[in-house]
C-alpha cells in the first residue's frame, strides 16, 4: 500500500467528528489489507508501532523533529521553530514548507512498508549517536514525503497523531470489514482485544478465520489482559441491592494495580493498570512472586501498597507512587519504601485459564495456589448479605488502612470481564454519603501563573473531565490549593511534555488559561460539592441546558494519578452520577 493512501485516509478522518463516518473510512482502509500490512496500519493509526504494552517508543523530541524538518526542507532551524510556535503544530509547518519547496525526487513514492520499517529504525536507535540516526532517518523520510504525508509523519513521531481514532472506533471498523458490523460481532471482537491487548493479533485472527478465528486468541503469559473495572453506587444499601443481596466484599487497598505474569520457569513480568511494564521498579515482587505461587504458569492480579514491615501497617499511597517510574537507586527505594502485593484475582493458574469462572471459584483457586509471605498476600474478603454487615466490614477495611471496600458479584456470570466497567464490581469509598467526599480525577488542560510566593511557578491549574460521548475534555474547576512547595515546583517538569501553544481541539473550556496543555496529566482533587455552572462546560446540558458541572472549593489531594491516562480520568457521566447522589442526599432520601 502506498503511504499516500494512508495519509489521505487520515486527512479524511481528521475532517470528520462523526463516529459513523470514521468507521466507514477506516473500514475502506482496512478492507483490502492482509497481515502484516494490516497490523502495521492498525498500529500506525493508533499512533504506535507495536501494541501499547510493548512500550516501544520513538524517542523523538520536538527539537529533533524541528531539526529534521529544517534539513529536509532547507529551512534554517530558527525559522522552523518560529513557524511551529505560530502554528502550534509542527505538522502544519511541514505542509507549508513542503508545499513552498517542492521535493527534489518527485517520483519515488513512499510505501507503508517502507515508512514502517524506517520508523522502526528510529525507535531502535539507542545510545551514542542515536540522535543523529533519528534525525537522518526522519530527514530522509520527509525528503520523500508529499506535504500531507509529511504532516502525518511528523505528528506520528511526536506522538501527536490525532486523527481522532480511538481503539473503540477501530474495533467498530473491524466488525464491519470482517463480520456484519452488528453489535454482537463487535462485542466478540472487543472481547478478543480485551484479552490480548493487541489489535494486530485480533485482526490477524479475523483474517484467518473471521469471527470464529477469534477463538485462537487465548490468555498468554507476558501479554497483559485489559483490567476489569468497577462502577460506583452512593450507598452500601444500593450496592447490596445491585448484587441481589449477596456480595463478596474486599478491602479496597489504595495503591497501584498490578497484573503479575509468572512463567513456568519463574520469570515474572508486572503490568500496571495501563498495561505498562513495571517489573524493573519492583524487584522484590519479581523475586517473591514465584516463591508465593505454587502452580505455574500463572496470571494474578492485586494491588501493590507500601507497607511498614516493622508494624505490618499499610502506608499512605503517596509513598508507593514515589517508586513508580524510578530508574535509579532501586535498591535504596526498596529499603525506604517496602511494598506488598495484595492479590485479589487469578486469570491463569497452573497453565489453565480460569478467568471465565465465577468469582467464588476464582477466589478458591487463588487461595489454593498462593502461599502468602511477607510481600505477597491475599486481599481480605468476606461474604455479606446485609448493608449492616457491609458497613461493619467497611469500618474494618478503613481501620486497616484501606480507602473503602470493593463489592464483587458472586452470582452466576461473575467471570472476569476484561476491559469492562460494570456493576459486577462496585467500589465504595468511605464517607461517600456525606457531602462530596469522593475524590475526582481531573486532567490538567491549562495553568495560570502564580503570585506572591508562587511567582515564577504555575499557581493554579485548569482541570477537565472526560466526556466519552463527545470524546473531549471539558473543564470543571480551577484548582490552586492543596499544593505544597515541592508539588508546585515539580509541576512544570510534569507538564512539559504536554505543553502546547494553543487550546487543543479536544479541550472545551470557557476560561482561558495562560498556558494550555494537551490532556495527559491526571490529578486527584476533592471538593465540597458539585454545582451547576455556566462557566464550566463539563457535562454541558446533562442536567439543564447551557450549564455544566463545577467543583466548589477544589483542593489537590497531593496525589498525581500516574496510572491513569486522560480518558481514565473521572468522566462527565460519573460527575452526573455524583451530582445526582448529592441531590438525593440533600433531599433526605439517602439511607445510610
Ligand atoms: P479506582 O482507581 O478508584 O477506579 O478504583 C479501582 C481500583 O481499586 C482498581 O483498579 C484497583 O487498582 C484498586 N483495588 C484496590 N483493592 C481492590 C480489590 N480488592 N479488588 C479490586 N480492585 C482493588
Amino acid at each position: 500500500m502506498q503511504f499516500a493512501e494512508l495519509a489521505a485516509a487520515y486527512e479524511r478522518l481528521e475532517g470528520t467528528p462523526k463516529r459513523l463516518e470514521m468507521r466507514a473510512i477506516l473500514a475502506d482502509l482496512f478492507r483490502p489489507l492482509k497481515p502484516p500490512e494490516l497490523d502495521r496500519v492498525l498500529y500506525l493509526s493508533q499512533g504506535m508501532l507495536r501494541p501499547e504494552y510493548e512500550g516501544v517508543e520513538l524517542g523523538v523530541a520536538d527539537s529533533l523533529a524541528r531539526k529534521a524538518v529544517g534539513v529536509a526542507t532547507h529551512t534554517p532551524e530558527p525559522d522552523v521553530a518560529r513557524r511551529a510556535k505560530e502554528a502550534g503544530d509542527l505538522g502544519l509547518v511541514v505542509v507549508q514548507l513542503l508545499t513552498e519547496r517542492p521535493r527534489l525526487v518527485a517520483d519515488d513514492p513512499l510505501t507503508v512498508a517502507q515508512v514502517y520499517s524506517e520508523l522502526e529504525r528510529i525507535a531502535a536507535a539507542n545510545g551514542p549517536g542515536s540522535q543523529e540516526t533519528k534525525v537522518r532517518v526522519l530527514t530522509e523520510l520527509l525528503g520523500r514525503a508529499t506535504p500531507v504525508e509529511g504532516k502525518f509523519l511528523v505528528r506520528f513521531v511526536l506522538g501527536t497523531l490525532r486523527v481522532g481514532v480511538r481503539e473503540m472506533t477501530i474495533l467498530d471498523a473491524l466488525a464491519v470489514v470482517f463480520a456484519d458490523g452488528s453489535k454482537a460481532a463487535r462485542t466478540r471482537i472487543e472481547a478478543a482485544f480485551n484479552l490480548s491487548s493487541d489489535l494486530g493479533l485480533v485482526a490477524g485472527a479475523l483474517v484467518a478465520g473471521s469471527l470464529d478465528g477469534l477463538a485462537t486468541i487465548q490468555l498468554q503469559v507476558g501479554r497483559p489482559v485489559r483490567p476489569m473495572l468497577a462502577e460506583r453506587e452512593p450507598t452500601l444499601a444500593a450496592v447490596l441491592e445491585r448484587m441481589e443481596g449477596r456480595a463478596a466484599v474486599e478491602y479496597k487497598y489504595d495503591g497501584l494495580r498490578m497484573q503479575a505474569h509468572v512463567a513456568a520457569d519463574g520469570t515474572v513480568r508486572l503490568f500496571s493498570r495501563r498495561l505498562e511494564e513495571t517489573s524493573a521498579q519492583f524487584p522484590e515482587l519479581v523475586r517473591e512472586l514465584p516463591k508465593a505461587l505454587h502452580s505455574l504458569p500463572a496470571i494474578v492480579e492485586g494491588e501493590c501498597v507500601p507497607i511498614d514491615l516493622e508494624t505490618d501497617e499499610i502506608q499512605p499511597f503517596q509513598e508507593v507512587s514515589r517508586r513508580r517510574g524510578r530508574k535509579h537507586d532501586l535498591a535504596q527505594a526498596q529499603e525506604e519504601i517496602p511494598v506488598c502485593l495484595f492479590l485479589f484475582d487469578v486469570l491463569l493458574a497452573g497453565g489453565t485459564a480460569v478467568w471465565e469462572l465465577d468469582l467464588p471459584e476464582r477466589r478458591a483457586t487463588l487461595e489454593s495456589i498462593v502461599r502468602p509471605n511477607e510481600r505477597v498476600r491475599l486481599a481480605t474478603q468476606r461474604i455479606v448479605t446485609t448493608a449492616d454487615e457491609a458497613t461493619a466490614f467497611l469500618d474494618e477495611a478503613v481501620a486497616a488502612g484501606g480507602e473503602g471496600l470493593m463489592a464483587k458479584s458472586v452470582a452466576a456470570g461473575s467471570g472476569y470481564r476484561a476491559g469492562a466497567r460494570g456493576y459486577w464490581w462496585i467500589k465504595y469509598k468511605r464517607d461517600y454519603t456525606v457531602g462530596l467526599t469522593d475524590s475526582i480525577d481531573g486532567v490538567v488542560v491549562g495553568a495560570f501563573p502564580g503570585r506572591g510566593r508562587r511567582a515564577g511557578h504555575y499557581g493554579a491549574f485548569l482541570l477537565a473531565a472526560y466526556d466519552a460521548t463527545r470524546d473531549r475534555f471539558e473543564s470543571f474547576c480551577k484548582v490552586g490549593s492543596g499544593f505544597d512547595d515541592a508539588a508546585l515546583a515539580e509541576m512544570p517538569r510534569r507538564l512539559a511534555p504536554f505543553r502546547t501553544d494553543e487550546k487543543p481541539a479536544e479541550v472545551a473550556s470557557s476560561l482561558v488559561p495562560d498556558h494550555w496543555f494537551r490532556p495527559g496529566l491526571v490529578l486527584e482533587v476533592r471538593g465540597a460539592e458539585l454545582t451547576l455552572s455556566p462557566v464550566h462546560p463539563a457535562g454541558l446540558g446533562a442536567v439543564r441546558a447551557g450549564v455544566g458541572f463545577a467543583l466548589r472549593f477544589p483542593r489537590f489531594t497531593g496525589r498525581i494519578r500516574e496510572e491513569k491516562g486522560p480518558t481514565d480520568a473521572t468522566t462527565t457521566a460519573e460527575l452526573l452520577h455524583m451530582y445526582r447522589s448529592q441531590v438525593r442526599q440533600a433531599a433526605g432520601t439517602s439511607d445510610s
